[in-house]
């Protein structure tokens, strides 16, 4: 028997939340299913017809957040000669054709385009828009602010995004505009960890439109275009359970059936005395085409997506034609045709599959890589623009900062002594971001500048929240600066001052410790800690390989900083007499150091290279009593410009290489040596435009990569894409790990897909899988893993090979719509990033990756001041400390959001960071329980609620549809555990969501 709809009823998805389920009460609810009664959020549904192919006509339209154009030049219908699309326009047409016919009905997807309408609109659109929602005719779908990437985004950003477009359709239209399905109709691939985020946000399906060609005609013939996506190997079932739909005709209408100003496609001429009658061949090819499709699928219902990209400029033209059509083909069941044709939405027709009981096959891995041809993979675009990748990534880390200090000091960090500040913009910013053509590296170069324009506008608003709390939070008001260009060692401030003094705040909920690193001008400072004592530091000079100062010598300033938990510890540095003998000053040793041996070590770990060609050798963990040859250096693949096989050129989606061997960039290095007391350093020179700084600090068990490349010359007129690749002496059977979107981890297997026999067409391309966070490789004794520090491709093509994709440059279009080669703008062609190497036995290895790429995602942040402030109140004595939790959160548990959501209202998000059965060495995959009652110690929880992921839903009265999967009976949905503030559970994976009123201390 089928699993249990929600409960249906008086109050029913607002009711208080139902007991657990006795068999009587089950009963009841069975029979309040019962034919002809719909779940609610269903109730809206066209009527079907039980006895034959019932045809879900979808009417959509496809609106990018920026692709080919802005943003705002979609919105408005700016540009109209690169690409007609104007989406003020759709929706203004759209309403009017659905108020013209009562019978039609729209789905619309992306938030950040409808909010900006909607607020243009006037009091009486806006009613007519309400009825139109409320009679579920106009429906939305997904509801996020854009519909994101799912390669090259971290969950964070996702939940994030999802929130934003999902609170607007809350505070706008109540229930009535909650999204019951899921829609990505063009990402390119589809990851686990997004269909388990989907069902953690109280999804009753989704339905995407791309997947491998192979995949699709296996499906087909074996009718598993349908299926149940069991997403987490950690949350218990049906917890992270999705039904999930691959499209017929990804999400394009059907061949000849496309009726927008933008399509060729004869209208429907029906008057039988016209030489263009074409009525009957149209009902014709439309009974033959519904017959075919529905050979692929399993019930009596199949769907067509009618509409496109930015379609439905003019409604007018793509509804009157399919009034037609419903008209004429349902006319054919007078003649005893079995085929009947409804407007309806893709809620609607997930409702009819779910009636019909069916039992599915379950699904366990993703659906990556994805390919639409022998040789056209879609792994480019994992790295494809990686300095907007990596400047995504920061942003991700600024927000999560400005959002904290928003919510750990309330008005006073809105409202204060350097004017207004808020984190609204940075986030609406980031949500754009998150884009299948922002992120994804996958936009015209215009509109990739206006992607980072969004970001770096955002950031300000941030800036001075960030001073107005921490000036509240130090009891000190001082001229804060924020240096923006660190990452390239540029910082005015700090080369210019005299004396200084750094706030280095940590956005995690455990002490960190962190090597601070400052350009400066001059050697010789005293830096002491928030406590007065010395801290010891160095200098390191080095030669600036980037704009604007190449080959000019800089100095570095290093220090290690220890930071309380959602906490800041001010350092004071000021400069001193070299001849004094209080003097700090410590000059490195560089050395040119061909005859010696290449070793650098801390108390940890120990790097050696080899003497002859200066490249990494052998990587010992000397506390875990580990030792390992490993050899990293760069390689080029040179980009296929198309070749007799195919003319698929490499591009900013597809990765093809012309030859599969890489070239190496340089099989020698002149190293050069940097000891200090503070960190040791391998500089390495590949090449005029690849160098690199291999760096161990100390006290740090991670042995960081520092690669600059760029800008790549294609003077030989080769494209190329550049990886950093880690050849280890280690048997890994054809099997490498990489993350999903920055949580679970997924196995890979060289040359194979879990669920069909595949044809390997690209040796290299086709074993590329996006990277978010980590790759690893591992034996039966050790594992290796690489942190990165933005989305980038990543595989393992050799047994004991890690190769992860920095960089990449090309020359000619791949022809998937963008129309331009990847060549980037400057300051894109140059990118400086990291890799982070950890060798450890295999019961620390999750240990020590997980916490470590936390630290990585939310690094803590630096803000500069001249020292000098004045104090914020006459009565309170500033503060050189600060900790927002009064005691830390255990290893396990991630402060995932902590967010102002209004007055007085903050979003918690608490996280369990280990998958089940992860960690045994320290038990960190182990149920943790928190208490949150005085956890924070600027305010003061007063109420809590737990809600779904998203936010919009209170927990207690969220229900999904439970589909029955093929492994065996239904899993009874978990009923969410009383909640108990002093007493938070979560399991290994979970993710907990609640909304806090809250009171904070101290007054504002
Ligand atoms: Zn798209």
């Amino acid at each position: 028997m089928g699993s249990l709809a929600r409960p249906v009823g008086p109050g029913s998805g607002l009711g208080s939340r139902p007991p657990p389920l006795a068999p009587l009460r089950l009963l009841v609810l069975l029979l309040l299913v019962a034919p002809g009664a719909r779940a609610a959020g269903y109730k809206t549904c066209p009527e079907v017809k039980p006895g034959m192919l019932n045809v879900h006509l979808v009417a959509h339209t496809h609106d990018d957040v920026g692709w080919l154009k802005t943003v705002d030049q979609y919105f408005y219908g700016i540009h109209n000669d690169i690409q007609h699309a104007g989406v003020q326009y759709i929706l203004d047409s759209v309403l009017e054709a659905l108020r013209a016919e009562p019978s039609r009905r729209f789905v619309y997807v992306e938030m950040a385009f409808f909010s900006r309408w909607w607020h243009q609109q006037s009091n009486a659109t806006q009613e007519a828009v309400r009825a139109l929602v409320h009679q579920g005719r106009l429906e939305f779908a997904n509801g996020g602010w854009v519909m994101n990437d799912e390669a090259a985004t971290h969950y964070g950003a996702i939940i994030d995004q999802m929130t934003l477009g999902l609170r607007f359709l809350r505070e706008t239209f109540g229930d009535e505009g909650r999204p019951l399905v899921a829609w990505h109709i063009d990402p390119f691939g589809h990851s686990r960890e997004q269909a388990s985020l989907f069902a953690q946000m109280g999804f009753d399906g989704f339905f995407f439109g791309r997947l491998d060609y192979q995949d699709k005609v296996t499906r087909k013939e074996h009718r598993e275009m349908e299926q149940i996506w069991r997403a987490s190997a950690s949350l218990k079932p049906p917890a992270a359970d999705l039904f999930t739909g691959a499209l017929p005709n990804m999400y394009n209408p059907p061949e000849s059936l496309c009726w927008d100003s933008g399509c060729s496609d004869s209208p429907i001429v029906e008057d039988p005395r016209s030489p263009e009658y074409n009525a009957k061949d149209v009902v014709t090819y439309f009974l033959k085409l519904s017959d075919i499709q529905r050979q692929s699928y399993r019930t009596n219902h199949t769907v067509m997506t009618m509409g496109s990209d930015f379609q439905y400029e003019n409604a007018n033209m793509w509804f009157k034609n399919l009034d037609k059509l419903i008209r004429l083909v349902n006319a054919q069941q007078a003649s005893g045709s079995l085929v009947n044709v409804l407007y309806s939405t893709p809620a609607c027709y997930l409702w009819e599959l779910y009636k019909s009981n069916l039992t599915w096959s379950v699904k366990l891995d993703d659906f990556f890589p994805y390919a639409d041809g022998p040789h056209k993979f879609w792994t480019g675009y994992f790295t494809s623009r990686a300095a907007l990748k990596r400047y995504e990534r920061h942003s991700y880390n600024f927000l999560q900062v400005c959002n904290q200090l928003e919510a750990l000091v309330g008005p006073a960090a809105s409202q204060g002594p350097y004017g207004s500040g808020a984190s609204a913009s940075l986030n609406e910013a980031m949500a754009v971001l998150q884009h299948h053509d922002a992120v994804s590296g996958t936009s015209k170069q215009h509109v990739a500048n206006d992607y980072a324009r969004q970001l770096a506008e955002g950031w300000g608003p941030c800036e001075v929240l960030l001073s107005n709390a921490l000036a509240r939070l130090s009891g000190s008001k001082k001229d804060f600066t924020f240096c923006r260009e660190l990452n390239i060692s540029l910082c005015p401030f700090t080369q210019g001052a005299h004396s200084f003094e750094v706030t280095v705040y940590n956005p995690l909920g455990r002490k960190v410790e962190r090597m601070v690193r400052l350009p400066v001008s001059k050697e010789a400072f005293l830096v002491k800690g928030p406590d007065g004592a010395v801290v010891p530091n160095n200098f390191l000079s080095f030669v600036s390989e980037v704009v604007p100062n190449p080959s000019s010598e800089q100095l570095e300033l290093l220090f290690p900083a220890t930071v309380p938990a959602l906490g800041f510890s001010v350092y004071s540095v000021s400069r001193v007499s070299p001849r004094r003998p209080t003097s700090l000053r410590r000059r490195p040793r560089a050395q040119e150091a061909e005859s010696l041996e290449l070793t650098i070590q801390n108390e940890y770990l120990q790097a050696r290279f080899d003497p002859d060609t200066g490249l990494l050798m052998e990587v010992n963990n000397l506390e875990e009593g580990l030792q390992l040859a490993v050899r990293q250096a760069f390689f080029w693949y040179n980009a296929s410009m198309g070749d007799g096989l195919s003319s698929q050129a490499s591009g900013a989606y597809i990765f093809r290489p012309y030859r599969q061997e890489p070239m190496i960039l340089s099989r020698w290095v002149q190293p050069r040596l940097v000891k200090t007391s503070l960190v040791q350093e391998v500089h390495q020179n590949f090449s005029a435009w690849c160098s690199q700084v291999i760096r161990l600090y100390r006290g740090r068990r991670q042995l960081e990569f520092e690669w600059t490349v760029g800008p790549i010359p294609v003077g030989d007129n080769w494209g190329k894409e550049v990886v950093s690749r880690f050849d280890a002496a280690l048997d890994t059977k054809g099997l490498f790990y990489t993350d999903s979107n920055g949580r679970e981890i997924l196995e890979r297997r060289r040359d194979y897909r879990p669920t069909w026999k595949l044809n390997q067409t690209e040796p290299v391309a086709g074993n590329y899988y996006p990277v978010n966070s980590r790759i690893y490789i591992k034996d039966s004794e050790m594992q290796l893993t690489v942190l990165t520090d933005r989305s980038q491709g990543g595989s393992s093509i050799r047994d004991g090979s890690i190769e992860l994709m920095v960089h990449r440059r090309l020359l000619k279009d791949d022809g998937r719509g963008v129309g331009e080669p990847l060549q980037e703008d400057l300051p894109g062609r140059w990118v400086r990033g990291r890799h982070l190497l950890l060798l450890n036995k295999l019961k620390t290895a999750a240990a020590a990756h997980r916490l470590q790429a936390q630290e990585e995602v939310l690094a803590p942040q630096l803000v500069l001041a001249s020292g000098d402030g004045t104090p914020y109140r006459p009565s309170v004595a500033p503060s050189k400390q600060f900790s927002g939790l009064r005691w830390e959160l255990p290893p396990s548990v991630h402060l995932l959001s902590l967010t102002h959501w209004g007055p007085g209202m903050v979003l918690l998000r608490l996280e369990h960071q280990f998958a089940v059965g992860e960690d045994s060495g320290r038990n960190l995959s182990a149920p943790v329980t928190v208490d949150l009652t005085d956890l924070f110690s600027t305010l003061t929880i007063t109420q809590l609620e737990e809600t779904t992921l998203a936010a919009n839903q209170l927990r207690a009265r969220a229900s999904r549809l439970y589909w029955t999967p093929g492994t065996g009976p239904a899993a009874a949905p978990l009923q969410p555990p009383r909640l108990n503030p002093a007493a938070i559970t979560l399991m290994p994976m979970e993710i907990r969501t609640f909304l806090a009123k809250v009171q904070w201390k101290g007054g504002s």
